[in-house]
């Protein structure tokens, strides 16, 4: 496999996560839960940090819920750095920095008056905590738009600039970037232009991407072509779904572009008409019953024993169904044969020789 040559940024320490310079590139994720739903946002955070998410986002819209995200913070909820995401309000960041939290993501063009961004530049200097800075296609500033006559790339790069610049003019430089378009295309070009110019770490995202289906697909165009580029040094899915999914979606684009390797990549044939048996219940079960481990492992799902083995050899596991008897291989050679009725009992079996291992 080629392997891609990443562009070397600043480092930003995100609580004790590094984003930037040489370290991994980092999958994270906002909650859907809101902070009023104590117990759904607990199991929100427990079930994002189970599945690999490294760093969590959650909306602070109002002044009860920074005190709610406070008792979350004090009763020791979180696990990985917590990035509260703050609109308009300068006094909520403030208060979000008071209280703990690793990281505020803002978009400078709608936090009003400078003496509210200054104020939050000071106070997160001095808790050492991170700023996110998140321009955005949908909120950029009038004028902006006018100097470029309308050329949404053109006036998001020069957002990013502006800001940049005001945060260095203010000794400020532990900030990272992000700047979505909801356009793959677009995308694809400010972060391009941005990383030509600057060398600060990317946030890299297609925003409001779709369903699970769309943003997977928006999102792996987006990032993927970024990625190969070597721009990126964090990332985020967003997507009309459970937030579980932006991550597992994270990660499989680092690890089909080689440059992460977690959890379990499921490789499954498309059927055809060799196949006897429910090939997409089977795969969907194995996603399943795979999809909280963290080692790197590939797993295939594939509809017959005739060829099923030898097309899924690079896999390190695999079923392999046949009309009555099913087959376990491991790369690509069958090492038990089944009934088909028992196969995911043996598979199961066979699973957890391989994590205990
Ligand atoms: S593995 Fe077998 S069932 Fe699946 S597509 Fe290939 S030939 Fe068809």
């Amino acid at each position: 496999m080629i392997k891609i040559k990443r562009k070397k940024t600043r480092q930003v320490k995100v609580g004790d996560i590094a984003v930037g310079g040489r370290s991994p590139i980092t999958v994270q994720s906002m909650t859907k839960s809101k902070l009023h739903h104590r117990q759904a946002i607990i199991e929100e955070i427990r079930s994002l940090e189970s599945c690999g998410c490294e760093i969590i986002r959650i909306a602070v819209p109002d002044r009860e819920s920074v005190a709610r995200l406070k008792s979350l913070i004090s009763e020791g909820v979180f696990h990985v750095p917590l990035v509260a995401d703050i609109q308009f309000d300068y006094r909520l960041a403030l208060d979000c920095l008071e209280i703990g939290v690793d990281c505020i993501r803002i978009n400078p063009g709608n936090i009003g008056k400078q003496e509210g961004l200054v104020k939050i530049i000071q106070l997160a200097a001095k808790k050492k905590a991170a700023i996110r800075i998140g321009v955005n296609a949908g909120s950029l500033k009038k004028d902006i738009l006018k100097k470029n006559k309308g050329h949404l790339v053109d006036s998001m790069v020069d957002s990013a600039l502006e800001s940049v610049a005001f945060f260095e003019k203010h000794h400020f430089f532990n900030f990272k970037i992000s700047a979505k378009a909801s356009s793959v295309l677009d995308t694809i070009q400010v972060y391009q232009k941005i990383s030509d110019k600057l060398d600060y770490p990317l946030h890299l995202g297609v925003t409001e991407a779709g369903p699970l289906l769309q943003g997977s697909i928006k999102s792996s165009l987006g990032l993927g072509i970024l990625l190969s580029k070597g721009i990126g040094d964090t990332i985020r899915v967003s997507l009309t779904d459970r937030s579980q999914e932006e991550v597992r979606a994270g990660y499989l684009i680092l690890n089909n572009l080689g440059l992460r390797k977690y959890g379990v990549d499921i490789v499954s044939c498309p059927t055809c008409g060799r196949t006897n048996t429910d090939l997409k219940s089977l795969a969907t079960e194995v996603e399943h019953m795979t999809r909280n481990i963290t080692i790197p492992l590939k797993i295939a799902v594939m509809g017959c024993v005739v060829n099923g083995p030898g097309e899924a050899k690079d896999s390190d596991l695999g079923i392999a169904m046949g009309k009555k008897k099913a087959a376990i291989f491991v790369k690509g050679k069958v090492i038990k044969r089944v009934e088909t009725d028992s196969i995911l009992d043996t598979f199961y079996q066979q699973l957890q020789t391989f994590i205990d291992r």
